[in-house]
């Protein structure tokens, strides 16, 4: 097989990836996801003409003509509809939120009344509907206001529920398992023994996958050993995962053990080697319904190769339509380079300069292995294949770096 660009990888990682199906939510728990279906108001808001004020309920034509005494026959908190009609020279002690009496038309606001007894003075006339919320003002019983494929804020969900929505249908989250590869490595926080590293992998992976809305299931390390590796993606097919990653066991070499497990499960291999660095051998294929995205084993590669095709991809499932990163300017810190016929992407320190403007500056050692510089970089600067030498201060394409 030829070696893919990055545009050509990821469209066909995304050629079989179809949303998944829906589920109905609770509220919170469809924060951030994405509506299969438009969501119509079970009913008017406000629900009956209610006062936007503090004040008096009453009648315009009573209070046409200022000073008018009119007598207080009640009052209205919010929650309390007042059961009796306001009749000529009425008026009823009224909250914010409080139902208009039948009869009332009008709200005066309380610091234009003077109270004495059951007697209000009304210093002040109102028109009719004055310091009136109308029914129906926000929205009427039958209103489609979140449509579907409209990824949820949390102002949607407020919205939802003054609808009267205690439940949302949402795409089900896609899962994600991971499988590192990899005799050398042990976890975080025992004592490596020689010839043995801390593995990280997961971690940006899974960390990253979360990010993303996904469910995450952690399959741990399995040694260099094709049927260790075959009983790790059969346990990520039990589980239903929607998603497998692995990486490791890919470079020049170790090729065949995860690609041979994979094999032995039956993946329909779409690549396995990108023009692009760093990340070239990287893999996708599906095992049934199963997408495999097989990632380097090198750290800074795996994360790569995660932001640019394991985003999009786990956003596609999730009913999403805003695929990629966007694609931002920044200008160069440094000179650069030609580059050759692989898409770069350069670990860079992210400023701002004094007029707010980004400065990415590539790190002069940009060894696939190395964390430190991808934890503090902030940026990844997109640099085309072929591309000319670059002086600082030229513009240049660049990924900001969130998660
Ligand atoms: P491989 O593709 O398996 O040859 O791995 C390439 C390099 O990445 C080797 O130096 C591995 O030790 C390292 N590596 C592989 N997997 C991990 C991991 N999960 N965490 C950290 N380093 C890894
Ligand atoms: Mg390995």
């Amino acid at each position: 097989m030829a070696l893919l660009s990055v545009a050509d990888a990821l469209a066909r990682v995304l050629e079989h990836a179809r949303p998944l199906p829906a589920e109905s939510v609770p509220l919170l728990d469809a924060m951030g996801r994405v509506l299969t279906d438009g969501i119509a108001a079970r009913r008017s808001q406000p629900p009956a003409d209610v006062s936007a004020m503090d004040g008096y309920a009453v009648r315009a034509a009573d209070v046409a003509t200022v000073p008018a005494s009119l007598k207080v026959i009640g009052e209205v908190p919010a929650g309390h509809p007042f059961a009796r009609p306001i009749k000529p020279g009425e008026a009823a002690r009224i909250f914010t939120g409080g139902f208009l009496p039948d009869g009332a038309d009008t709200v005066v606001i309380q610091e234009n009344t003077t109270r004495d007894g059951n007697v209000v003075v009304i210093n002040a006339s109102a028109p009719p509907a004055k310091n009136v919320r109308r029914a129906g003002l926000d929205f009427r019983t039958g209103d489609v206001l979140l449509p579907a494929s409209h990824r949820l804020t949390a102002r949607d969900l407020a919205l939802a529920a003054a609808m009267n929505h205690p439940t949302l249908p949402v795409h089900r989250r896609p899962k994600v398992a991971m499988l590192a590869t990899g005799d050398e490595l042990v976890a975080p926080g025992t004592e490596p023994r020689p010839g043995q590293i801390v593995y990280s992998n997961g971690f940006a992976i899974l960390g990253l996958a979360r990010s993303e809305g996904a469910d995450t299931l952690d399959l741990g390390v399995a040694p260099d050993r094709v049927p260790e590796t075959v009983a790790a993606i059969r346990r990520a097919r039990e589980a239903g995962t929607d998603v497998l990653v692995t990486s490791g066991g890919a470079s020049v070499g170790d090729y065949d053990l995860v690609q041979d497990a994979l094999k032995e499960e039956g993946i329909a291999l779409s690549f396995w080697k990108i023009a692009m660095r760093p990340g070239r051998p990287m893999m996708h294929g599906r095992i049934g319904d199963m997408h495999v995205l097989g990632l380097p084993g090198n750290p800074v590669s795996a994360y790569v190769c995660a932001v640019l095709f394991l985003i999009p991809l786990l956003r596609r499932l999730s009913g999403r339509t805003d695929l990629t990163l966007p694609e931002e300017q920044a200008r160069l810190g440094c000179d650069l380079p030609g580059n050759d016929e692989r898409e770069d992407y350069l670990r860079a320190r992210l400023e701002q300069d004094e007029a707010g403007r980004w400065i990415a500056t590539p790190f002069q050692t940009q060894d696939s292995s190395m964390l430190a510089p991808l934890a503090q970089g902030g940026a990844l600067v997109i640099r085309g294949p072929l591309a000319q030498p670059a002086r600082a201060g030229e513009p240049c394409r660049m990924l900001r770096l969130a998660v």
